[in-house]
């Protein structure tokens, strides 16, 4: 969809991509799937020799400098891996974007370079048991005891519990203070003693290693500090651009309707090839009509990020606004996809059951499609309660006698 607007840059940089996604084993994506693959590290290594890792981060820690939405034409093409594989290309990016925008330079040096390079794997761990959608109410807690904090508790459901070398983990280090000011985020790496408890059996998306990570006494140094104590929140919102805005590439359920629509040109049903039934082929139209539409917003989002457009709280809703339409419309495409290829769909002969158990996780992970619900009305009340009526006022576009009719507007 955003072909028309590439340049040739970008046309190179996909091509590029491209290429890596097809050197990737079929093998893998099966023995992931399989749970025979927990966390592969030889895809980050790769990735990383190829220098396809943190697209965006300056080329002195190892990126190259990029956009957004340069990222994002590098993800379509990952994306087409499945949701495992791409999690673990963007939690570069997303660990990155917090290393990058509040690391200082010897973090940067010690935890970026390497991890941009493919030699350090990294994680991210903020849900806890007690729930994910309150991010601010974490009871993990850091007490400072002289120059080291001290961390006590658990994160579930973390991508890298096994495989990964450091986790971005947030924890209490202001008990008394307002949830906003209560947290500090910190780099803890595995070796400061971080025990990895149970690996999860998942519907899909698996091979990540994804698991619960618990903290007894763990000594993690001050210097392992990510931006200022109690400043967890800031890094916490800035994370939340990547970790959401990835959401919006199609790469996966473009491929999968691609693979639909060639059966249904092939497939026969009562003589005549399936696609030729309006109710096959309508399928076909609705889903491509999706999936432009939501490449259509995230690359606009994307390039609204790159360039600072409007309040924070703006992009906060308009990378909400990705998260939320494009996971719930992939969902769909893939869902459709599997009705289109009929009962062959719902087997392994084709890849569609393993991209729509993918899929169902994108609505409820990185922040539920509700949580999104919540930021997007809040940030769009917040905006234009704020600024009022700005172009004409078409509440006032009534027969005269209904305009003058102000006491039928009854609001208590
Ligand atoms: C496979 C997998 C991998 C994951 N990877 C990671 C990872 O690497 N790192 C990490 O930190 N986390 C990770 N997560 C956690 C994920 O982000 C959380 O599961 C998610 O944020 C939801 O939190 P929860 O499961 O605790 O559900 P809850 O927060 O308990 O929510 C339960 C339900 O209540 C709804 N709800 C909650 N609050 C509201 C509200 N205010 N309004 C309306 N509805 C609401 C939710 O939408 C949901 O439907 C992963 C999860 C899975 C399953």
């Amino acid at each position: 969809m955003y072909e028309v607007f590439a340049t040739n840059e970008q046309k190179k940089l996909r091509e590029e991509v491209r290429d890596f996604v097809k050197t990737i084993p079929r093998q893998l994506l099966i023995d992931m799937d399989a749970d025979k693959v927990r966390f592969p590290k030889e895809f980050l290594v790769e990735a990383g020799r190829r220098n396809l890792l943190g697209l965006r981060f300056p080329p002195e820690y190892g990126g190259r400098g990029l956009k957004w939405v340069d990222e994002m034409i590098a993800l379509e093409e990952i994306s087409t891996l499945g949701s495992s594989l791409t999690c673990l290309y963007s939690l570069v990016s997303i660990v990155g974007e917090g290393l990058s925008v509040f690391g200082n330079e010897a973090q940067k040096q010690k935890y970026l370079k390497p991890t941009l390079e493919g030699k350090m794997y990294c994680a991210e761990a903020l849900t806890e048991p007690r729930g994910g959608s309150d991010f601010f109410g974490a009871t993990t807690v850091a007490r400072k005891e002289g120059s080291h904090y001290v961390l006590n508790g658990q994160k579930r459901f973390i991508v890298g519990a096994e495989g990964a070398d450091y986790f971005l983990v947030y924890a209490v280090t202001n008990p008394e203070a307002a949830p906003h000011d209560r947290l500090s985020a910190f780099i803890v790496e595995r070796d400061m003693g971080v025990e990895a408890k149970y690996v999860y059996g998942l519907m899909g998306t698996r091979g990540g290693g994804t698991g619960r990570i618990i903290f007894r006494d763990v000594r993690v140094p001050e210097e392992n500090l990510l931006g200022e104590e109690n400043g967890g929140s800031k890094v916490f919102y800035q994370m939340m651009i990547p970790e959401r805005i990835v959401s919006g590439t199609t790469g996966s359920s473009r491929a999968m309707l691609e693979v639909a629509a060639r059966y249904a040109d092939k497939r026969k049903a009562f003589g005549q090839k399936i696609r030729d039934f309006e109710g096959v082929s309508f399928k076909i139209a609705e889903s491509i009509t999706k999936l432009d539409a939501v490449s259509a917003l995230a690359y606009t989002v994307a390039k609204a990020v790159d360039e600072g457009i409007g309040t924070s709280g703006y992009r906060r809703r308009l990378v909400s606004e990705v998260k939320k339409f494009a996971t719930e419309m992939q969902w769909e495409v893939i869902n459709d996809t599997m009705q289109i290829l009929g009962g062959i769909g719902y087997t392994s002969v084709f890849p569609v059951e393993r991209a729509l158990r993918d899929s169902r996780l994108q609505m409820i992970w990185t922040g539920s499609s509700e949580v999104m619900s919540v930021i997007i009305q809040h940030e769009y009340y917040k905006d234009i309660l704020a600024k009022g009526v700005e172009g004409r006022d078409v509440e006032a576009d009534v027969a005269p006698d209904e305009a003058e009719a102000t006491e039928e507007k009854i609001y208590e």
